[in-house]
């Protein structure tokens, strides 16, 4: 069975007290006995010396000669007398140790021989009878020893007063016993009860609620060992959430990271693939100038294929290179304020002649803004927006290049009159190497994701706006 702190407590200061009082009373009753036995005996001592001075007195007063025959002629008038004086019951030997008279004659007797030969050896003796003590006294004359007196002394009074006090000793340890009990029960109890309490907070702690944190509103240790717990509680409540919150952003992270490794494995792939089509048709038309150099049609064809492969690899490497500098982590964007009316004004005049060349009109509606971006980064997305325009278009097609500032954005839109990008593909035209139609054009695939890199690296965003009658308009906005 388990004892609480409360019964504990009460028990031992219950104990403390008792065993207090117990030492106490056994001293103090110790000390009564011994003073009792201490006076009887001096009483009683007294009383001898009383009888043989009286004795004397007599000797003096009649002048005996035979101390014998004075004992057995007046014996019976010694022990009456001295009766009357001590108020006990008193017995006379003679030197030879045997009883000359008694003051009561009728009361009981109790065997003396053994103390009989200290006493006639001059040597007061007592023994104790029940209620009793008796006392042997030598009596004297002026010079010698003339025989024994005994005194019976009841120490009935005695008693009565040593279990008098017995009994008060008793009485006020049951007393005390109850009041200690129930008081340190009293007094521990609100103790406990804390005590309890913070327990019941450690174990919720333990369980990871933090819900009711207590604080034992005491002025004592144990209200400073609540204040503590509470403020571990908070502590710990406060480490576990930053320890989530860690973990979480941990596992975001390492989510990312899995996602990065298989589109880089992806990139890779593709780039494997994509750069083996150029290289394949390089090598055919290589083999077949070398079987056929008389042919000079077969060897103009080769010639513009060869070229025209060539640059589409070398293309392609640059948007790839382009692309995995952007992934790296250390890869800074030279920010300047570029003129973006500026920047497009030349943009368009440098492509001029390409937009011509597909016979195409260009129209531009460009507001004069700052911006506060990478000058050659936004020169390749410009580019390679218009580009795709004139690629992308009809024969006899329009282009439109517009610059404004609506609330907060600086919005460039590049709209053509081409063959336009089917809903479904929508989404799909910014990842690297998609391209709607490889048949269509010769194009790498890697414009568009590029151009969304550069974009969103410099704060800014790309849509595809929802599809017009004809053809596409793409809408970049940066935050200004
Ligand atoms: P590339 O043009 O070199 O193929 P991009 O990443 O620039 O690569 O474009 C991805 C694909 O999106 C293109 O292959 C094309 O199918 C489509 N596309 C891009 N711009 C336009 C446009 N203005 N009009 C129609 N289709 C477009």
């Amino acid at each position: 069975m388990k004892i609480g702190l409360k019964l504990k407590s009460s028990i031992f200061l219950t104990l403390l007290l008792l065993s207090a009082v117990g030492i106490l009373s056994i001293l103090v009753l110790r000390g009564i006995q011994s003073n009792q036995r201490q006076q009887n005996e001096d009483y009683l001592i007294q009383q001898g010396e009383i009888a043989s001075n009286y004795i004397k007195q007599i000797y003096l007063m009649e002048s005996i000669k035979d101390p014998e025959a004075f004992i057995n002629d007046r014996g019976r008038e010694l022990v009456t007398r001295f009766e009357m004086i001590t108020g006990m019951q008193v017995i006379l030997y003679n030197l030879a140790g045997k009883e000359v008279a008694n003051s009561r004659p009728l009361a009981g007797k109790t065997d003396v021989s053994l103390m009989m030969e200290y006493a006639l050896q001059n040597t007061n003796t007592y023994i104790e009878d029940g209620d009793n003590i008796i006392f042997l006294s030598p009596l004297h004359n002026s010079s010698m020893q003339i025989g024994v007196l005994q005194f019976n002394y009841s120490t009935t009074s005695d008693r009565m007063f040593y279990t008098k006090i017995k009994h008060l000793f008793f009485y006020s340890g049951v007393f005390i016993f109850a009041i200690c009990f129930i008081s340190g029960y009293l007094y521990v109890r609100p103790l406990t009860l804390g005590i309890l309490r913070l327990k019941n907070a450690t174990q919720r702690i333990e369980k990871g609620d933090f819900s009711d944190l207590i604080c034992l509103k005491r002025s004592d240790e144990l209200g400073e060992l609540s204040q503590n717990i509470s403020n571990m509680g908070k502590k710990i409540k406060s480490q576990i959430e930053t320890m989530k919150e860690e973990q979480h952003h941990l596992q975001q992270a390492v989510e990312k990271l899995e996602i990065l490794g298989k589109q880089q494995k992806q990139f890779i792939g593709n780039v494997t693939h994509e750069f083996k089509t150029p290289l394949t048709i390089i090598k055919a038309y290589a083999d077949l100038m070398q079987m056929y150099s008389d042919d000079p049609t077969l060897m103009n064809d080769a010639k513009v294929n060869i070229d025209k492969e060539s640059q589409r690899l070398t293309d392609m490497l640059e948007n790839v290179l382009s692309l995995s500098e952007l992934e790296n982590y250390t890869f800074e964007f030279q920010k300047e304020e570029v003129d973006i009316h500026e920047l497009l004004t030349d943009i368009c005049k440098r492509m001029n002649g390409k937009i011509q060349k597909y016979g195409l009109q260009l129209h531009t509606d460009l507001e004069k803004n700052i911006l506060l971006a990478d000058k050659e980064r936004l020169n390749q997305v410009f580019i390679n927006l218009i580009d795709n325009a004139i690629k992308y278009n009809r024969p006899d097609g329009h282009i439109w290049i517009s610059c404004c500032k609506e609330n907060n954005f600086i919005c460039i839109r590049v709209k053509d009159t081409g063959i336009g990008i089917p809903p479904a593909e929508r989404d799909k035209i910014f990842q690297p190497f998609y391209t709607v139609n490889k048949s269509l054009n010769g194009g790498t695939g890697l414009g568009l994701s590029l151009v969304r890199e550069l974009v969103e690296k410099q704060g800014g965003s790309i849509t595809l706006l929802d599809q017009q009658a004809e053809g596409s308009t793409f809408e970049i906005r940066f935050i200004i």
